[in-house]
């Protein structure tokens, strides 16, 4: 199947979606292959449920229903038809990448736009080379800025979400601990997340230059096409407040007061305003959707239980994000208590790091210490090392925690949330 002939199906369709279970009618449906389905069984739910168009990589379906589409590779297929639509838009593309903090900085970016366009952006956390471009498919012509959050755990898969999402503006939030088994180490991982700048200077977009960050200058020194923030000589110059336990910015004498806690979300916050700024949101309105976002995504999360203030940092978890929280929750008054998970895919480093975080919680002299997972129980001789959520649970039922502030963070594989009704 040709992609040009494919292509009017896309504007007639109503979305395009992989997951069986959210087809509507006048769908298009991609059927991938999973552990425990198959492509077949699929495609023909799929048309059953009234799918404009499925496509299969099964030769067997080949001329079998006019609205079955038989291709080589669906992967291949769903990306270039991305790119060919991509090629059809002429708004404006924001691409984020980092190790920390892509999906609440593409979150901000999209409230604070939406004060004054109709934004498109990464819905969770589809950011990889299937999410990426499914994002961009779901782009319809009343949008006016897309923002795509792209993930990486190896090298070059930046440089393919580039080549799909064609981004004008660029962002990396940070060069940080996390992946360090797929890229090969720190210098990996700098060398990988930097793929963003690689395909943004060799086609003359624009660059969001974070100018505290020393690796962000050093690659983005002479080029002409950046919009900086970070110090006075910034473009856009922002300082930082905090009340309670939340971060703010103030430009200009103006306050906006977020709900998200920890200082480290200040840098996300001023990305969203340069945007905002830059495309010409006046800062009343900005503040205005900065003091409206409300994580619920786990991230950052405030939340209050009875007399108990909780963190919820439980979406996830690398040594980076880690040591940020554990420094932005000492701050907290009164006892607390961290109940820490596991990081996973850090390869060789992981019993090393898994160390110098218990080490580094341990000199913050926290109430109480609890970890969960099979890492952090190798490096902690404590009998608060818990080997998975569920021994933490019954620990919990017998032994209510007493501190007045609880911090949960770990890996997404960890699940710690599964901990909260029992506290
Ligand atoms: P993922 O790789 O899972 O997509 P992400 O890059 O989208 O992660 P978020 O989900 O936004 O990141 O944030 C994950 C955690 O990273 C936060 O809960 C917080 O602990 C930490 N974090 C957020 N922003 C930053 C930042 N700018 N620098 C360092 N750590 C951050
Ligand atoms: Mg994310």
């Amino acid at each position: 199947m040709n992609i040009e002939q494919f292509y009017p199906l896309v504007l007639q369709a109503g979305k395009v979606t992989i997951d069986s279970r959210k087809i509507a009618e006048n769908d298009i449906f991609f059927a991938f292959s999973g552990e425990n389905f198959n492509a077949a069984t699929l495609a023909e739910k799929a048309i059953d449920d009234g799918a404009l168009a499925v496509i299969v990589e099964l030769p067997e379906f080949e001329n079998r229903d006019k609205n079955i589409f038989y291709v080589p590779s669906t992967l291949e297929f769903l990306q270039q038809l991305a790119i060919y639509h991509r090629n059809k838009l002429s708004i404006p593309f924001i691409g984020l990448t980092g190790s920390n903090g892509k999906t609440t900085t593409k979150e901000l970016i999209h409230a604070v736009l939406s004060e004054k366009f109709n934004v498109q952006y990464t819905y969770g956390n589809l950011n990889n080379h299937i999410g990426v471009p499914l994002t961009i498919l779901s782009i319809k012509p009343e949008h006016e800025i897309a923002v795509i959050e792209m993930g990486a755990n190896h090298q070059k898969e930046i440089e393919l979400l580039c080549t799909i999402a064609q981004p004008d503006f660029g962002y990396i939030t940070n060069f940080g601990k996390a992946h360090l088994e797929g890229f090969g180490g720190f210098e990996g991982v700098i060398k990988g997340k930097s793929e963003l700048y690689d395909y943004l200077t060799s086609n003359q977009r624009t660059i969001i230059v974070n100018e505290n960050d020393p690796i962000q200058i050093e690659k983005t020194q002479n080029y002409p096409s950046t919009i900086t923030f970070g110090n006075e000589g910034s473009d856009y110059n922002f300082e930082s407040f905090s009340e309670e336990h939340f971060v703010g910015l103030s430009y200009q004498n103006l306050k906006a007061l977020s709900k998200l806690t920890g200082d480290y979300n200040f840098t996300n916050l001023c990305v969203a305003a340069c945007f905002g700024l830059h495309f010409g949101i006046g800062f009343e309105k900005i503040k205005h959707a900065i003091e409206q976002y409300t994580p619920t995504n786990m991230r950052s999360q405030v939340v209050k239980k009875e007399n108990k203030t909780l963190v919820l940092d439980t979406y996830n978890a690398n040594p980076s994000s880690m040591t940020v929280s554990l420094n932005n929750f000492i701050s907290f008054e009164g006892r607390k208590t961290i109940i820490i998970g596991d990081m996973l895919e850090l390869g060789a480093e992981s019993e090393k790091e898994h160390q110098n975080i218990l080490k580094l919680a341990q000199d913050l002299n926290f109430d109480e210490i609890i970890t969960v997972g099979k890492h952090f129980k190798a490096v902690n001789s404590s009998n608060l090392a818990f080997e998975d959520t569920s021994s933490l649970i019954e620990y919990l039922k017998q032994t209510p925690i007493q501190s007045e502030n609880i911090l949960l963070k770990g890996s997404r594989g960890i699940a710690l949330e599964k901990v909260i009704d029992f506290i």
